[in-house]
């Protein structure tokens, strides 16, 4: 009989939540997420197949994880993505499925994604004019990414939510535009702090721009921003909305407030590597177990001793901090 206890780690944190990364490919190159020449990919071998994510959420579900994000890489890169969320949603006791894309491609695939049963989509965008695009992607796309969110928004997702990454020197100039654009398209913006998990390893905390900062900013000259309560204690993000009811905003203040200790989250990555965190230097390779005849207790066991070993924190604010060797396009974020 498997042990179906609640997957609790030794901090005292219930974890519900697991990010599935499909691929760590992706068609553009974020200067904080990937290199900006010769990316070495996984094979295509190595992935997990959509059999294998499946058989994997299957055995995770009775152990408590209820809600599962699908990121990458580009997880739209990934062919045919959509018949993955059908499998996963038809599954007894997952009861959220969320998609973080780029954007690039949504606009082809928001339909076929939401009559799959997809239901929230984030979409990452962090800046407003091409040029200022280019400087954080390397690529060109912005109005490609303008096109998917306005097909997410069309085809009837869910309050479709913008992630923008918040970098010292580049974001100042994106404030103010990001906070109308949250009141004219209706869409939450939300700020992340830049953390450490680029490629180049040239993240300095010098180079983060700060969630108190921006909202000052908002507050000063668009209107005061209201805290909204929160509805998922859990959630990462702090919400707020502008003092006259329209335009969310919202910020993950990864670094100037880690919310390390309401962390209810595990991944998987691309690969089948099993991670507690993030910033982890550990991670438990799954898919021996997954692709060859391992049983469902021996994945169940894995999990929960991946979970019971989980740091009670980042440390990114101290000394003892040491950035993974994986940058975030090979985690999943
Ligand atoms: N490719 C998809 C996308 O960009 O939305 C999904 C994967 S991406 C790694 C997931 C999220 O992580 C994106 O919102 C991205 O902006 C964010 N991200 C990547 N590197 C980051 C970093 N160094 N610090 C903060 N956020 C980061
Ligand atoms: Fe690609 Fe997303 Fe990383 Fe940007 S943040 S390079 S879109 S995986």
């Amino acid at each position: 009989m498997p042990d179906l206890l609640p997957l609790i780690d030794s901090f005292g944190r219930l974890h519900n939540n697991l990010r599935i990364s499909v691929t760590d490919r992706c068609n553009i190159r974020c200067f904080y997420c990937m290199p900006a020449e010769d990316v070495q990919f996984m094979d295509r071998a190595e992935l997990l197949t959509f059999e294998e994510i499946e058989r994997f959420v299957r055995v995770a579900v009775p152990l408590g994880i209820n809600k599962l994000r699908l990121t990458g890489g580009e997880p739209l890169v990934r062919r045919e993505l959509h018949k993955l969320v059908a499998i996963l949603a038809a599954i007894p006791g997952v009861e959220d499925i969320g998609l973080t894309t780029n954007g690039i491609l949504l606009a082809e695939q928001a339909e076929a994604l939401y009559a799959a049963g997809l239901r929230r989509i984030n979409v990452s965008l962090d800046a407003l004019t091409p040029e200022a695009f280019k400087k954080f992607t390397r690529r060109n796309g912005f109005e490609q990414v303008l096109e998917g969110i306005k097909a997410a928004q069309r085809v009837g997702f869910d309050l479709v939510k913008i992630n923008a990454v918040s970098v010292r020197g580049m974001t100042e100039e994106e404030i103010i535009p990001f906070g109308h654009f949250a009141r004219d398209t209706g869409a939450e913006v939300r700020f992340i702090e830049y953390m450490p998990l680029d490629a180049d390893n040239a993240w300095e905390r010098g180079k983060v721009l700060f969630a108190h900062e921006i909202i000052e900013r908002l507050s000063n000259e668009i209107m005061p921003l209201i805290p909204e309560g929160a509805t998922d204690r859990n959630a990462p993000a702090t919400d707020f909305v502008f003092a006259d009811g329209i335009g969310r905003i919202g910020f993950i203040a990864s670094i100037s407030q880690p919310f390390c200790l309401s962390c209810n989250r595990i991944r998987i990555t691309a690969d089948g590597k099993l991670r507690n965190c993030l910033f982890s230097l550990d991670e438990t390779d799954l898919r021996p177990l997954l692709r060859e005849a391992g049983s469902d207790d021996a994945i169940a066991a894995a999990i929960r001793t991946s979970v019971a070993a989980k740091k009670e924190g980042h440390e990114i604010n101290t000394a003892r901090f040491i950035q993974p060797d994986r940058p975030m396009y090979s985690i999943g974020g």
